[in-house]
Protein backbone atom coordinates (compact mmCIF):
# COMPACT_ATOMS: atom_id res chain seq x y z
CA UNK A 1 0.00 0.00 0.00
CA UNK A 2 0.85 3.30 -1.12
CA UNK A 3 1.01 5.98 1.62
CA UNK A 4 3.67 8.18 0.48
CA UNK A 5 1.38 11.61 0.41
CA UNK A 6 -0.33 10.34 4.30
CA UNK A 7 3.35 9.81 5.43
CA UNK A 8 3.99 13.72 4.31
CA UNK A 9 0.79 15.54 5.53
CA UNK A 10 1.83 13.33 9.00
CA UNK A 11 5.23 14.85 9.00
CA UNK A 12 3.89 18.25 7.54
CA UNK A 13 1.06 18.69 10.07
CA UNK A 14 3.03 17.91 13.67
CA UNK A 15 4.01 21.52 13.22
CA UNK A 16 1.08 23.28 13.47
CA UNK A 17 -1.46 20.78 14.97
CA UNK A 18 -0.93 18.87 18.49
CA UNK A 19 0.52 15.03 16.70
CA UNK A 20 -1.23 16.12 13.33
CA UNK A 21 -4.67 15.54 14.55
CA UNK A 22 -7.64 17.02 16.24
CA UNK A 23 -8.34 14.01 18.47
CA UNK A 24 -6.32 11.61 19.95
CA UNK A 25 -7.04 8.47 18.30
CA UNK A 26 -6.50 9.11 14.19
CA UNK A 27 -2.89 9.49 15.13
CA UNK A 28 -2.45 5.70 15.17
CA UNK A 29 -0.35 5.47 18.27
CA UNK A 30 -1.98 1.58 19.02
CA UNK A 31 -1.11 0.55 15.62
CA UNK A 32 1.52 2.55 14.77
CA UNK A 33 2.92 3.26 11.18
CA UNK A 34 1.25 6.13 9.66
CA UNK A 35 -2.47 7.49 9.77
CA UNK A 36 -4.15 7.89 6.75
CA UNK A 37 -4.79 11.37 5.26
CA UNK A 38 -8.11 11.45 3.44
CA UNK A 39 -9.07 13.05 0.53
CA UNK A 40 -12.48 12.40 -0.02
CA UNK A 41 -15.34 9.64 0.75
CA UNK A 42 -18.77 8.55 -1.18
CA UNK A 43 -21.02 6.02 -0.42
CA UNK A 44 -19.62 2.91 1.39
CA UNK A 45 -16.17 3.87 0.22
CA UNK A 46 -13.32 6.49 1.69
CA UNK A 47 -10.46 7.31 -0.38
CA UNK A 48 -6.94 9.12 1.20
CA UNK A 49 -4.91 11.15 -0.14
CA UNK A 50 -2.64 8.47 -2.02
CA UNK A 51 -5.77 7.68 -3.99
CA UNK A 52 -6.41 3.88 -2.24
CA UNK A 53 -9.74 3.26 -1.96
CA UNK A 54 -11.33 1.57 1.20
CA UNK A 55 -14.60 0.13 2.23
CA UNK A 56 -15.57 2.49 4.97
CA UNK A 57 -16.04 0.35 8.38
CA UNK A 58 -15.38 3.20 10.92
CA UNK A 59 -18.14 5.54 9.18
CA UNK A 60 -16.31 8.82 11.37
CA UNK A 61 -16.66 6.76 14.05
CA UNK A 62 -20.66 6.63 13.78
CA UNK A 63 -22.33 9.65 12.71
CA UNK A 64 -22.18 8.54 8.48
CA UNK A 65 -24.79 5.28 8.83
CA UNK A 66 -26.38 6.28 5.22
CA UNK A 67 -22.40 6.04 3.66
CA UNK A 68 -21.31 9.25 2.84
CA UNK A 69 -23.01 12.43 0.37
CA UNK A 70 -26.15 10.71 0.62
CA UNK A 71 -28.13 12.44 -2.54
CA UNK A 72 -31.10 13.00 -0.59
CA UNK A 73 -28.83 14.44 2.67
CA UNK A 74 -26.68 16.55 0.21
CA UNK A 75 -29.91 18.14 -0.96
CA UNK A 76 -31.19 19.21 1.86
CA UNK A 77 -27.78 20.52 3.14
CA UNK A 78 -27.39 22.46 0.12
CA UNK A 79 -30.97 24.15 0.36
CA UNK A 80 -30.53 24.94 4.06
CA UNK A 81 -27.27 26.14 2.73
CA UNK A 82 -28.70 29.11 0.81
CA UNK A 83 -30.60 30.50 3.65
CA UNK A 84 -27.89 31.17 5.90
CA UNK A 85 -25.43 29.65 8.12
CA UNK A 86 -26.43 30.73 11.72
CA UNK A 87 -29.17 32.99 13.18
CA UNK A 88 -28.78 33.30 17.18
CA UNK A 89 -32.56 32.49 16.88
CA UNK A 90 -34.53 29.62 16.59
CA UNK A 91 -35.85 28.55 13.08
CA UNK A 92 -37.94 26.11 12.17
CA UNK A 93 -35.80 22.95 11.48
CA UNK A 94 -35.05 23.10 15.32
CA UNK A 95 -39.08 22.50 16.08
CA UNK A 96 -39.09 19.77 13.46
CA UNK A 97 -35.98 17.50 14.34
CA UNK A 98 -37.43 18.17 18.19
CA UNK A 99 -40.39 16.48 17.76
CA UNK A 100 -38.59 13.43 15.45
CA UNK A 101 -36.19 12.80 18.36
CA UNK A 102 -39.16 13.16 21.01
CA UNK A 103 -40.94 11.32 18.76
CA UNK A 104 -38.58 8.24 18.89
CA UNK A 105 -38.16 7.87 22.42
CA UNK A 106 -40.96 7.40 24.50
CA UNK A 107 -39.68 8.57 27.68
CA UNK A 108 -38.84 11.93 26.18
CA UNK A 109 -40.79 14.77 26.12
CA UNK A 110 -38.21 17.73 25.61
CA UNK A 111 -34.81 17.76 24.04
CA UNK A 112 -32.31 20.12 24.20
CA UNK A 113 -29.38 20.68 21.03
CA UNK A 114 -25.49 21.02 21.67
CA UNK A 115 -22.86 20.46 19.37
CA UNK A 116 -20.80 17.42 20.40
CA UNK A 117 -21.39 14.19 22.52
CA UNK A 118 -19.39 15.39 25.50
CA UNK A 119 -21.72 18.36 25.63
CA UNK A 120 -24.86 16.39 25.79
CA UNK A 121 -23.19 14.04 28.16
CA UNK A 122 -21.54 16.64 30.36
CA UNK A 123 -24.97 18.96 30.26
CA UNK A 124 -27.12 15.41 31.24
CA UNK A 125 -24.93 15.44 34.27
CA UNK A 126 -25.19 18.84 35.45
CA UNK A 127 -29.14 18.29 34.79
CA UNK A 128 -29.36 15.06 37.01
CA UNK A 129 -27.66 17.03 40.06
CA UNK A 130 -29.38 20.55 39.62
CA UNK A 131 -33.32 18.24 39.42
CA UNK A 132 -32.04 15.89 42.47
CA UNK A 133 -30.20 18.68 44.35
CA UNK A 134 -27.40 15.75 44.84
CA UNK A 135 -23.51 15.85 43.40
CA UNK A 136 -22.23 12.14 43.40
CA UNK A 137 -22.04 9.86 39.67
CA UNK A 138 -21.31 6.86 39.27
CA UNK A 139 -20.05 5.46 36.00
CA UNK A 140 -18.95 1.75 34.54
CA UNK A 141 -15.62 1.34 33.86
CA UNK A 142 -14.81 1.26 30.42
CA UNK A 143 -17.36 3.30 29.29
CA UNK A 144 -16.61 6.86 27.55
CA UNK A 145 -18.77 10.00 27.77
CA UNK A 146 -17.08 12.34 25.87
CA UNK A 147 -13.94 14.03 27.66
CA UNK A 148 -15.14 16.00 30.08
CA UNK A 149 -13.44 16.55 33.77
CA UNK A 150 -16.34 14.51 36.00
CA UNK A 151 -15.90 11.28 33.46
CA UNK A 152 -12.37 11.34 32.56
CA UNK A 153 -11.97 7.95 34.85
CA UNK A 154 -11.69 4.47 33.56
CA UNK A 155 -13.24 5.87 30.27
CA UNK A 156 -12.17 3.33 27.61
CA UNK A 157 -10.92 3.27 23.85
CA UNK A 158 -8.80 6.66 24.02
CA UNK A 159 -7.68 6.14 27.03
CA UNK A 160 -6.70 2.53 27.28
CA UNK A 161 -5.24 2.97 23.78
CA UNK A 162 -3.00 5.86 25.04
CA UNK A 163 -2.38 4.13 28.24
CA UNK A 164 -3.29 7.21 29.85
CA UNK A 165 -5.18 5.91 33.31
CA UNK A 166 -7.59 9.05 33.50
CA UNK A 167 -5.90 12.15 32.05
CA UNK A 168 -3.51 14.86 33.61
CA UNK A 169 -4.93 18.17 34.15
CA UNK A 170 -8.01 16.84 35.67
CA UNK A 171 -8.20 17.51 39.77
CA UNK A 172 -8.85 15.83 42.05
CA UNK A 173 -11.96 18.01 43.05
CA UNK A 174 -13.53 17.19 39.98
CA UNK A 175 -13.73 13.66 40.46
CA UNK A 176 -14.29 13.31 43.83
CA UNK A 177 -18.21 12.73 42.83
CA UNK A 178 -17.49 10.35 40.26
CA UNK A 179 -17.96 6.92 41.62
CA UNK A 180 -17.29 3.80 39.53
CA UNK A 181 -19.02 0.67 39.20
CA UNK A 182 -18.26 -2.46 36.72
CA UNK A 183 -20.35 -3.16 33.50
CA UNK A 184 -22.82 -5.94 33.95
CA UNK A 185 -22.09 -6.15 37.36
CA UNK A 186 -24.76 -5.30 39.42
CA UNK A 187 -23.69 -5.68 43.07
CA UNK A 188 -20.68 -3.58 42.18
CA UNK A 189 -23.62 -0.94 41.88
CA UNK A 190 -25.18 -2.02 44.68
CA UNK A 191 -22.11 -1.90 46.80
CA UNK A 192 -21.78 2.01 45.53
CA UNK A 193 -25.58 2.82 46.07
CA UNK A 194 -25.36 1.38 49.49
CA UNK A 195 -22.06 3.43 50.83
CA UNK A 196 -23.47 6.51 49.35
CA UNK A 197 -26.60 8.73 50.37
CA UNK A 198 -25.95 11.71 47.81
CA UNK A 199 -26.06 9.87 44.52
CA UNK A 200 -27.82 11.86 41.49
CA UNK A 201 -27.32 9.91 38.68
CA UNK A 202 -26.04 6.44 37.17
CA UNK A 203 -24.61 6.86 33.62
CA UNK A 204 -24.29 3.80 31.57
CA UNK A 205 -23.34 3.05 27.31
CA UNK A 206 -26.84 0.95 27.83
CA UNK A 207 -24.85 -1.03 24.56
CA UNK A 208 -21.02 -0.28 25.41
CA UNK A 209 -18.96 0.72 22.58
CA UNK A 210 -16.04 2.04 23.82
CA UNK A 211 -13.98 -0.56 25.11
CA UNK A 212 -14.87 -2.61 21.85
CA UNK A 213 -18.95 -3.27 21.47
CA UNK A 214 -19.94 -5.24 24.86
CA UNK A 215 -23.30 -6.19 25.59
CA UNK A 216 -25.04 -5.80 28.68
CA UNK A 217 -27.16 -9.17 30.20
CA UNK A 218 -30.59 -8.38 30.20
CA UNK A 219 -30.70 -9.19 34.15
CA UNK A 220 -28.20 -6.61 34.86
CA UNK A 221 -29.55 -3.71 32.68
CA UNK A 222 -33.55 -4.21 34.15
CA UNK A 223 -31.81 -4.72 37.57
CA UNK A 224 -30.15 -1.68 36.83
CA UNK A 225 -33.29 0.52 35.82
CA UNK A 226 -35.30 -1.16 39.13
CA UNK A 227 -33.00 -0.24 41.42
CA UNK A 228 -32.26 3.26 40.20
CA UNK A 229 -35.95 3.88 40.11
CA UNK A 230 -36.85 2.81 44.02
CA UNK A 231 -33.84 4.78 44.96
CA UNK A 232 -35.01 7.61 43.30
CA UNK A 233 -31.72 8.15 41.34
CA UNK A 234 -31.79 8.82 37.34
CA UNK A 235 -30.59 6.81 34.87
CA UNK A 236 -28.62 8.68 32.17
CA UNK A 237 -28.73 6.16 29.03
CA UNK A 238 -25.25 7.60 26.82
CA UNK A 239 -26.87 6.97 23.58
CA UNK A 240 -24.51 8.97 21.56
CA UNK A 241 -23.34 5.76 19.27
CA UNK A 242 -25.92 3.58 19.70
CA UNK A 243 -29.08 6.03 19.27
CA UNK A 244 -30.74 5.64 15.83
CA UNK A 245 -28.06 2.95 15.58
CA UNK A 246 -28.80 -0.15 17.28
CA UNK A 247 -32.40 0.70 16.26
CA UNK A 248 -34.27 4.02 15.89
CA UNK A 249 -35.23 4.42 19.24
CA UNK A 250 -31.74 3.63 20.18
CA UNK A 251 -30.41 0.77 22.85
CA UNK A 252 -33.36 1.74 24.98
CA UNK A 253 -36.16 0.32 22.25
CA UNK A 254 -33.93 -3.03 22.11
CA UNK A 255 -33.59 -3.48 25.82
CA UNK A 256 -36.61 -2.37 26.88
CA UNK A 257 -36.49 0.07 29.03
CA UNK A 258 -36.57 3.70 29.50
CA UNK A 259 -34.45 6.41 30.42
CA UNK A 260 -34.88 9.21 32.55
CA UNK A 261 -32.01 11.38 30.40
CA UNK A 262 -30.93 10.60 27.68
CA UNK A 263 -27.74 11.51 25.54
CA UNK A 264 -27.48 11.62 21.99
CA UNK A 265 -24.77 12.60 19.32
CA UNK A 266 -23.21 11.26 16.30
CA UNK A 267 -25.70 9.75 14.08
CA UNK A 268 -28.07 12.11 14.76
CA UNK A 269 -26.30 14.95 13.28
CA UNK A 270 -25.72 12.86 10.00
CA UNK A 271 -21.91 14.35 9.68
CA UNK A 272 -22.34 17.88 11.61
CA UNK A 273 -21.84 18.32 14.89
CA UNK A 274 -24.94 17.74 16.83
CA UNK A 275 -25.38 16.31 20.17
CA UNK A 276 -28.66 16.68 22.04
CA UNK A 277 -30.19 15.75 25.77
CA UNK A 278 -33.61 15.21 26.59
CA UNK A 279 -36.72 13.62 29.20
CA UNK A 280 -39.62 13.77 30.13
CA UNK A 281 -41.21 17.60 30.85
CA UNK A 282 -40.46 17.42 34.99
CA UNK A 283 -36.69 17.17 34.52
CA UNK A 284 -36.57 19.09 31.34
CA UNK A 285 -38.68 22.06 32.65
CA UNK A 286 -35.34 22.40 35.31
CA UNK A 287 -33.13 24.22 32.05
CA UNK A 288 -32.87 27.36 31.65
CA UNK A 289 -35.10 29.46 30.95
CA UNK A 290 -37.58 27.42 31.85
CA UNK A 291 -35.40 26.49 35.07
CA UNK A 292 -32.29 27.50 36.56
CA UNK A 293 -29.80 25.25 35.39
CA UNK A 294 -27.64 27.14 33.28
CA UNK A 295 -26.75 25.44 29.69
CA UNK A 296 -25.93 27.38 26.29
CA UNK A 297 -24.27 27.55 22.73
CA UNK A 298 -23.91 30.21 20.15
CA UNK A 299 -24.13 27.56 17.66
CA UNK A 300 -26.62 25.10 19.44
CA UNK A 301 -29.25 23.89 16.83
CA UNK A 302 -27.32 25.20 14.31
CA UNK A 303 -29.79 25.14 10.83
CA UNK A 304 -26.86 23.39 8.79
CA UNK A 305 -26.80 20.79 11.10
CA UNK A 306 -30.30 20.81 11.57
CA UNK A 307 -31.44 19.77 8.13
CA UNK A 308 -28.70 17.24 8.04
CA UNK A 309 -29.82 15.92 10.63
CA UNK A 310 -33.63 15.75 10.12
CA UNK A 311 -32.56 14.44 6.57
CA UNK A 312 -30.67 11.59 7.73
CA UNK A 313 -33.33 10.77 10.28
CA UNK A 314 -35.67 10.57 7.87
CA UNK A 315 -34.24 8.34 5.55
CA UNK A 316 -33.62 5.94 8.64
CA UNK A 317 -36.73 5.86 9.19
CA UNK A 318 -37.84 5.25 5.84
CA UNK A 319 -35.19 2.36 4.76
CA UNK A 320 -35.50 0.77 8.60
CA UNK A 321 -32.47 -0.92 7.71
CA UNK A 322 -32.03 -2.55 11.53
CA UNK A 323 -32.80 -6.02 10.19
CA UNK A 324 -30.47 -5.83 7.36
CA UNK A 325 -27.33 -4.72 9.66
CA UNK A 326 -28.48 -7.41 11.61
CA UNK A 327 -27.87 -10.03 8.50
CA UNK A 328 -24.87 -7.87 6.88
CA UNK A 329 -22.98 -8.01 11.14
CA UNK A 330 -23.97 -11.79 11.09
CA UNK A 331 -22.13 -12.80 7.90
CA UNK A 332 -19.26 -10.28 8.55
CA UNK A 333 -19.29 -12.04 12.35
CA UNK A 334 -19.10 -15.81 10.15
CA UNK A 335 -15.92 -14.50 8.22
CA UNK A 336 -14.22 -13.51 11.34
CA UNK A 337 -14.83 -16.48 13.19
CA UNK A 338 -14.50 -19.30 10.13
CA UNK A 339 -10.79 -16.95 9.18
CA UNK A 340 -9.85 -17.60 13.00
CA UNK A 341 -10.57 -21.08 13.02
CA UNK A 342 -8.99 -21.82 10.36
CA UNK A 343 -6.10 -20.31 11.58
CA UNK A 344 -5.91 -21.48 15.30
CA UNK A 345 -6.50 -17.74 16.27
CA UNK A 346 -8.48 -17.28 19.82
CA UNK A 347 -11.35 -14.27 18.23
CA UNK A 348 -14.49 -13.23 20.37
CA UNK A 349 -17.25 -11.28 18.45
CA UNK A 350 -19.46 -8.87 20.08
CA UNK A 351 -22.00 -7.51 18.04
CA UNK A 352 -25.42 -5.53 18.40
CA UNK A 353 -26.88 -3.92 14.97
CA UNK A 354 -24.88 -2.35 13.05
CA UNK A 355 -21.65 -2.34 15.65
CA UNK A 356 -19.71 -4.93 16.19
CA UNK A 357 -15.75 -5.92 17.48
CA UNK A 358 -13.78 -8.50 17.44
CA UNK A 359 -11.66 -9.30 20.25
CA UNK A 360 -8.39 -11.32 19.84
CA UNK A 361 -8.88 -13.19 23.42
CA UNK A 362 -10.15 -16.58 24.03
CA UNK A 363 -11.97 -14.93 27.11
CA UNK A 364 -15.86 -14.31 26.83
CA UNK A 365 -15.47 -9.84 26.60
CA UNK A 366 -18.27 -8.93 29.29
CA UNK A 367 -16.57 -5.96 30.46
CA UNK A 368 -13.43 -4.16 30.70
CA UNK A 369 -11.45 -6.10 32.63
CA UNK A 370 -12.20 -9.26 29.90
CA UNK A 371 -11.47 -6.77 27.20
CA UNK A 372 -8.22 -5.80 28.03
CA UNK A 373 -7.74 -9.71 27.69
CA UNK A 374 -7.39 -8.98 24.31
CA UNK A 375 -3.75 -9.28 22.43
CA UNK A 376 -3.60 -6.14 20.64
CA UNK A 377 -0.48 -6.94 18.99
CA UNK A 378 -2.57 -9.68 17.12
CA UNK A 379 -4.86 -6.51 16.11
CA UNK A 380 -2.21 -4.75 15.16
CA UNK A 381 -1.38 -7.14 12.41
CA UNK A 382 -4.90 -7.64 11.37
CA UNK A 383 -5.74 -4.00 11.40
CA UNK A 384 -2.67 -3.17 8.67
CA UNK A 385 -3.38 -6.38 6.52
CA UNK A 386 -7.02 -5.11 6.47
CA UNK A 387 -6.03 -1.79 5.22
CA UNK A 388 -3.73 -3.49 2.58
CA UNK A 389 -6.71 -5.32 1.71
CA UNK A 390 -9.14 -2.26 1.31
CA UNK A 391 -10.86 -2.08 4.47
CA UNK A 392 -10.70 0.78 6.47
CA UNK A 393 -11.59 -0.30 10.23
CA UNK A 394 -11.14 1.89 13.15
CA UNK A 395 -7.17 1.80 14.96
CA UNK A 396 -7.57 0.24 18.18
CA UNK A 397 -8.23 -2.97 19.54
CA UNK A 398 -11.07 -1.17 21.46
CA UNK A 399 -13.24 0.77 18.86
CA UNK A 400 -16.12 -0.50 17.18
CA UNK A 401 -16.32 -1.25 13.45
CA UNK A 402 -19.41 0.63 12.52
CA UNK A 403 -22.07 -0.22 9.35
CA UNK A 404 -23.60 1.38 6.75
CA UNK A 405 -26.87 1.12 4.91
CA UNK A 406 -24.78 1.09 1.42
CA UNK A 407 -22.85 -2.17 2.22
CA UNK A 408 -23.33 -3.89 -1.46
CA UNK A 409 -22.66 -7.44 -2.16
CA UNK A 410 -19.41 -6.73 -3.98
CA UNK A 411 -18.12 -4.94 -0.06
CA UNK A 412 -18.78 -7.96 1.20
CA UNK A 413 -17.26 -10.35 -0.92
CA UNK A 414 -13.79 -7.71 -0.54
CA UNK A 415 -14.32 -7.40 3.00
CA UNK A 416 -14.46 -11.68 3.74
CA UNK A 417 -11.50 -12.12 1.14
CA UNK A 418 -9.65 -9.14 2.99
CA UNK A 419 -10.53 -10.79 6.41
CA UNK A 420 -9.32 -14.39 4.99
CA UNK A 421 -5.60 -12.81 3.96
CA UNK A 422 -5.31 -10.59 6.98
CA UNK A 423 -6.27 -13.77 9.66
CA UNK A 424 -3.79 -15.81 8.11
CA UNK A 425 -0.91 -12.76 8.31
CA UNK A 426 -1.92 -12.81 12.15
CA UNK A 427 -1.00 -16.56 11.88
CA UNK A 428 1.94 -16.71 10.42
CA UNK A 429 3.12 -13.56 12.13
CA UNK A 430 2.52 -14.51 15.75
CA UNK A 431 1.16 -18.49 16.31
CA UNK A 432 4.78 -20.40 16.70
C1 LIG B 1 -18.51 9.44 20.95
C2 LIG B 1 -19.14 9.34 22.27
C3 LIG B 1 -19.23 10.45 23.15
C4 LIG B 1 -18.56 11.76 22.84
O1 LIG B 1 -19.09 12.39 21.73
P1 LIG B 1 -18.23 13.52 20.99
O2 LIG B 1 -19.13 14.01 19.92
O3 LIG B 1 -16.99 12.85 20.52
O4 LIG B 1 -17.93 14.57 22.00
C5 LIG B 1 -19.92 10.29 24.32
N1 LIG B 1 -20.49 9.11 24.65
C6 LIG B 1 -20.42 8.04 23.85
C7 LIG B 1 -21.10 6.78 24.25
C8 LIG B 1 -19.73 8.10 22.64
O5 LIG B 1 -19.63 7.01 21.87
Amino acid sequence: MNLEKSLELFIKGQKHLVGAVNSPVRAYKSVGGVPLFIQKAKGSKIIDVDRNRYIDLVLSYGPMILGHRDKRVEKSILKALKNGYTFGATSKGELKIAKMVCDSFPGMDKVRFVNSGTEAVLSALRLARAFTNKDKIIKFSGCYHGHSDALLVAAGSGLVTLSIPGSKGVPTDAIKNTLIAEYNNIESVKNQINKYEDIAAVIIEPIAGNMGVVLPNKEFISELRKITKEKGILLILDEVMTGYRSKFGGAQELLGIEADITCLGKVIGGGFPVGAYGARNEIMETVAPLGDMYQAGTLSGNPIAMACGIATLKELKKQDPYDKFNEVAEKIEIFLLEAAKENNIDLQVNRFGSMMSPFFSSEDIVDFKSAQTSDTEKFKTFFWNMIDNGVFLPPSQFEAWFLSTVISKKDLKNIEKAIKTSMKAVADKHNS
